[in-house]
């Protein structure tokens, strides 16, 4: 299968922004096996501006753009430094590339940008993406990874999207606040009453919440490509995801009807 896995930052760190050293770890293991076991692996991974703001010990998420800028660079090299230290122990070797929206709708950087995806893929690496947050101001924003994780899975035909982050998957309300919520296991179509379900909540350090997630789901499924949201503080849920357990949110694409 190729697999598109996307990890938040609420998966990558703590709280303070610096690395949840465990986590990584073991998500490294987890994906350098499955990559063993014949599958190909894409990785969208965010993380840089909650790491820049740990390194740079600054005290919270910053607001204005510069600072947010300065923060992904320092932390993207944190991210690539751990994914290729960690990646190398288990022989597998892993490509940094970073873009923004306009090289999306620019043919030209598309499909440089494919091309080299799809030799990285051929040569056995794991290429290794997000967004190029020091050149990405509003204007040319893909805005959150979540987005970047389903046009990344539909430009190359993946089998899957697997999107980790803090969050069970999608529940009938926010079980934060309601008692009753219920996970939703199967989603076969993304109705007006599913968008209902998401709130705006997102974590301290990232980027999306719930409703970037069914924004990437409509993209991927339409696309052609399942999707899975799963709480990634266990990374051997990868193994059962891969297995189609009943872990998560699955969002059907109806290709395999
Ligand atoms: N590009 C951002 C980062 O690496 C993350 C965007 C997101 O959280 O979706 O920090």
């Amino acid at each position: 299968m190729r697999i598109v896995i996307k990890l938040g930052t609420s998966t990558l760190a703590h709280k303070t922004g610096r690395i949840n050293i465990r986590r990584v770890e073991k998500l490294c293991k987890v994906m350098s096996d499955l990559k063993n076991a014949g599958n190909e692996i894409i990785l969208v991974s965010s993380g840089a501006i909650g790491m820049g703001v740990g390194k740079l010990s600054l005290s919270g998420k910053p607001s204005d753009i510069p600072t947010k800028q300065a923060a992904a660079a320092v932390g993207q090299c944190e991210l690539m430094y751990t994914y290729d230290k960690l990646f190398s122990e288990y022989n597998h070797t892993v490509a940094q590339i970073l873009i923004t929206g306009a090289d999306i709708e620019h043919t030209v950087r598309r499909a440089n940008f494919e091309n080299t995806v799809r030799r990285l893929l051929e040569l056995g690496a794991i290429p290794i993406l997000n967004e190029n947050d020091t050149i990405a101001t509003e204007e040319i924003v893909i805005g959150d990874n979540d987005t970047l994780g389903a046009i990344v899975a539909t430009t190359f035909n993946a089998d899957l999207l697997i999107i980790l982050s803090d969050i069970d998957g999608l529940y009938t309300a926010d079980p934060h606040k309601d008692k009753n919520a219920v996970l939703l296991h199967s989603v076969y179509e993304i109705t007006d009453e599913i968008v209902a379900m998401t709130g705006g909540a997102g974590s301290e350090l990232g980027t999306g919440g719930m409703h970037t997630k069914i924004s990437a789901a409509k993209i991927a499924t339409e696309g052609g490509t399942d999707m899975v949201i799963a709480n990634g503080s266990e990374p051997e849920i990868l193994y059962d995801i891969v297995e189609g357990k009943d872990v998560g949110t699955r969002f059907y694409s109806g290709k395999a009807d």
